[in-house]
């Protein structure tokens, strides 16, 4: 039942350029609510319908009429509390230091625990209810059909929830869950003694988690070769440390998946949207059969960063040195060029979101960092936020947040409220598809080799890193919270072991490839994505799947691009994989990875292709 609020990836920090920024270049957040009492006379709205939820309890049962009745309310009010949050939040983002939107923030977050604590019975409710006695209702009135797969996704918990009592037990026990990964974090963003280095060019940095992100990438191989070994020295020191918070949370993980009847962690995981077993083992197989792909990746960087002998600090700093300057309505124009092949109705919508300011565009101080989209005001429309940078990758950033946005607007248009919403598992196709369709639209419209290796070294990355960085780390998942199921012990230093295994294997160690030094091998201490179980792995199937996806409708295949528009519109109304599997592509079959692998193989000839007609030298 849980909704997300938004889509996105926080960044590094960017610096700030000073832009002549219009009004037009601020969102619009008067479309959610025309004034702030507006907002306060919807939450007292919204706090009278819990009195109406509350109603409902113990009466789901006595007709179909009240049943009805009953939804109609529960969806209503959750409608009204995505609208609220969003503006509250989104008030939030655009000035994180105003008093009036960090009330509002929290405010909001009031509102969602009531909102859940009213409603907590509903779910136990309709297990009791039972299917059969809910099919009665289905078939006697309609216009409920637009219930089922939300009914249908509640029943089917029904073989994993305990009693009253043993439900209230784990909820009890529950509250304690949250300790590993809590420790965690406070380990490893505050109490961590972060070490001083001193740079080639005299200065000394304080080596915290920002400035690692920032100077891994400089283009000094000394420093960053200092920036790593120091920044990964000291989470060795801390080995132990982090293996006892990890094993407690892969612990957690494992006795909450047995107490609910699932027999380990990765089935429990994926069962939350009927996601089969088969997808997750096919993408590590898969990626394991494709890693000849990212071995020539790591040969070509060689090459591009002119060493011979690559090592793991190699891997940040950018493949392709650019100082191009893009403006906001260059990302607007060439991202609604490259989407023409979905059609003018989806070009026509995405214009219509530039035009009437749906998107909050230039870094400020003290906004959000990073880019994402909130699409579940439904009644309104989708709020973007990126920090434009005058680059590429801004470019890059603006076509995937948009591919988000068009996304729920066209799930809401298509959808009611009950089954618009779509679970993460499809939402990064939508984005990343666009991000292909603007790779081949830049490539058509470049005038030079500099501009063509741009766009192809940002690609590359953006491949690389999303699909097969998230699959090593689905692999290293899979392994431990394995042992963990089957009751095995599992140190710090034996996650080191484990992870190093990977990494070698995946950077071509053995081979000469990539070097993996010891200490880069308790990089796994660094990944706070470990603590939230079988997550990251949806990066990596859904921009395979994109790539399938884009592979038909860029070849004009018949039916290709309705049946994509069509997985779009169909929000969340049905499990993700059948949707996605419907409209062609099969996460749990080979193709999708080879087509990426595929892909990534394609854009690494054209750089080849350029680099020899630079030298001179045929190909
Ligand atoms: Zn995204």
């Amino acid at each position: 039942m849980h909704r997300r609020l938004a889509i996105g990836l926080v960044s590094a920090l960017s610096s700030f350029v000073v832009h002549a920024e219009s009004v037009h270049d601020r969102w619009n957040l008067a479309d959610l609510y025309a004034t702030p009492s507006a907002w306060d006379a919807d939450a007292a709205r919204l706090q009278g319908q819990f009195g109406e939820i509350a109603a409902c309890r113990g009466r789901l049962a006595s007709s179909v009429v009240r049943f009805k009745a009953c939804l109609l309310i529960f969806d209503d009010a959750r409608k009204r509390l995505e609208r609220l949050q969003v503006y509250a939040s989104e008030s939030h983002n655009q000035d994180t230091t105003v008093d009036s939107g960090i009330d509002l923030d929290q405010r909001a977050t009031v509102l969602r625990t009531q909102y859940d604590e009213a409603r907590s019975f509903v779910r136990p409710e309709l297990i009791a209810l039972g299917a059969k006695r809910i099919d009665a209702y289905l078939a006697r009135d309609r216009t409920l059909a637009v219930h089922r797969h939300e009914l249908d996704d509640v029943l089917r918990g029904g073989a994993h929830t305990l009693d009253a009592k043993g439900e209230a037990l784990v909820a009890a026990f529950g509250a304690t869950a949250d300790v590993p990964s809590s420790s965690y974090t406070i380990l490893s963003a505050a109490d961590m003694p972060w070490p001083k280095v001193t740079l080639s060019d005299g200065t000394t940095i304080t080596l915290d988690q920002s400035a690692y992100t920032k100077y891994r990438a400089v283009r000094n191989r000394d420093d960053r070769k200092l920036v790593m070994d120091a920044f990964f020295g000291q989470f060795k020191q801390f080995e132990r440390s982090f293996g006892a918070t990890l094993y407690g949370q892969l612990r957690t993980d494992s006795v909450d998946a047995k107490v609910h009847r699932y027999p380990d962690v990765v089935t429990r995981a994926l069962d939350r949207e009927a996601v089969p077993v088969a997808v997750y083992d096919t993408l590590i197989e898969q990626a394991d059969a494709h890693l000849d792909t990212l071995h020539r990746y790591f040969r070509l960087r060689a090459k591009l960063l002119g060493v011979t002998d690559l090592h793991y600090y190699d891997l940040y700093p950018p493949l392709v040195e650019s100082d191009a300057k893009y403006g906001l309505d260059d990302a607007k124009r060439l991202t609604l060029e490259a989407v023409a092949p979905l059609g003018p109705d989806y070009v026509a919508a995405m214009k219509r979101g530039f035009d009437e300011r749906w998107m909050d565009a230039y870094p400020r101080p003290h906004k959000l960092p990073g880019a994402h989209m909130a699409g579940s005001a439904y009644d309104v429309h989708p709020y973007v936020l990126v920090n434009f940078n005058d680059d590429y990758e801004s470019v890059t950033t603006v076509a995937h947040e948009w591919g988000h946005a068009l996304h729920s607007v066209l799930a809401n248009r298509a959808q009611p409220f009950a089954s618009a919403d779509y679970p993460i598992f499809i939402a990064e196709i939508a984005s990343t598809f666009d991000e292909a369709l603007l790779l081949k639209h830049v490539l058509e419209v470049a005038k030079t080799d500099d501009e063509r290796l741009l766009y192809l070294g940002s690609a590359l990355e953006t491949l690389r890193g999303t699909f097969f960085r998230q699959a090593m780390f689905a692999e290293f998942e899979r392994v431990v919270h394995a042992k963990v199921d089957r009751g095995d012990a599992l140190s710090g230093a034996a996650m080191t072991q484990i992870y190093g295994d990977i990494l070698r294997r995946y950077h071509g160690d053995a081979q000469g490839i990539v070097k993996i030094d010891d200490v880069d091998a308790i990089e796994w201490a660094y990944i706070p994505h470990f603590y939230d179980a079988f997550y990251v792995y949806q990066y990596a199937t859904s921009i395979a799947a994109s790539s399938l996806f884009a592979d038909s409708v860029l070849a004009n295949e018949p039916g290709a691009e309705e049946r994509y528009l069509d997985l779009l519109k169909a929000g969340g109304s049905d499990y993700p994989y059948e949707l996605v599997r419907k409209a062609g592509v099969d996460l749990a079959s080979p193709a999708p990875y080879r087509s990426i692998a595929a892909r990534m193989d394609r854009i690494m000839d054209e750089i080849e292709a350029i680099e020899s007609r630079r030298s001179g030298r045929p190909g």
